[in-house]
């Protein structure tokens, strides 16, 4: 798949991010003109906020119902167009809806067949996973527009699971919760986390691949486009290793000696 130009919608409320040196580095990596634009939502109308208030979910359990939005949670939606640093809980949206919501918002003049768009967003993410019949929090919707969900990258991932056993053993004996998170802390990527920039162009590396070749991921953990179910083997892949395996860096420089050809 040909590739002419990149466009990044930034999410303001994650710094980390650094969307001016991604930027850089995806024109670098994939030697196609990047573009970056200010957040999706930005100019978004109410009938997006009413949309996305109605792809909430309710029900973990549940392939996806549209929900039917009270007005708080219309006006909610609104607010965050302008503040996207507004949140309440983490609320999880699907994501194919979410998808199809952000696709309506890039506007006609910038939409082209080579063009590629990937939004960042702080929302949550989920997918329905029918093997298991539940929800799962993602962190890259792979498509075009792409979604790489920051918090989905922080909560989709599990902690060690050692953490998960300590927290449940001292449940109910009153133990403070922070104490356990310090102990653990490092192992797993926090909010505002100083590696989530790094972290972020890995996901950028999946959802390009995933456009390009179809295949968004790689079963080494020595590869930026290993699918990490836990924390231990994101931080590795991205930050430890940081590198695309030999296969993967080989189907990139043929793809981009093919991309530059056709310019
Ligand atoms: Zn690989």
């Amino acid at each position: 798949m040909r590739i002419s130009r990149i466009f990044i919608y930034d999410e303001p409320s994650i710094p980390e991010l650094s969307i001016d040196s991604l930027a850089v580095w995806l024109q670098n990596t994939f030697h196609v003109t990047t573009i970056k634009r200010e957040n999706i939502f930005k100019n978004a109308t109410d009938d997006a906020a009413y949309e996305l208030a109605s792809s909430r979910i309710f029900n973990m359990r549940q392939p996806f119902q549209r929900h039917s939005p009270t007005n708080e949670e219309v006006e909610f939606e609104r607010q965050t167009f302008q503040n996207t640093s507004k949140v309440e809980n983490i609320v999880p949206y699907d994501g194919f809806e979410f998808q199809k919501i952000v696709t309506s918002q890039i506007s006609s003049d910038k939409t082209c067949a080579e063009d590629f768009h990937l939004i960042f967003t702080n929302k949550l993410t989920c997918t329905f996973d029918s093997d298991d019949y539940r929800y799962h929090g993602r962190a890259l919707i792979g498509a075009n527009p792409s979604i790489i969900s920051t918090t989905g990258i922080i909560e989709a991932p599990a902690k060690p699971r050692e953490y998960y056993i300590e927290l449940m053993a001292n449940y109910g004996q009153g133990l403070n919760v922070e104490s356990i998170k310090k102990k653990y802390q490092g192992t797993y990527l926090e909010y505002h986390d100083s590696r989530l920039g790094e972290i972020i162009k890995g996901y950028c590396l999946q959802a390009l691949f995933y456009h390009i070749t179809g295949e968004p991921f790689c079963d080494l953990l020595d590869c930026r486009l290993n699918n990490a179910h836990w924390q231990r083997d994101l931080l590795y892949s991205q930050i430890e290793c940081g590198n695309l395996c030999s296969k993967h860096s080989e189907i990139l420089k043929n793809w981009i000696a093919l991309n530059d050809l056709n310019c």
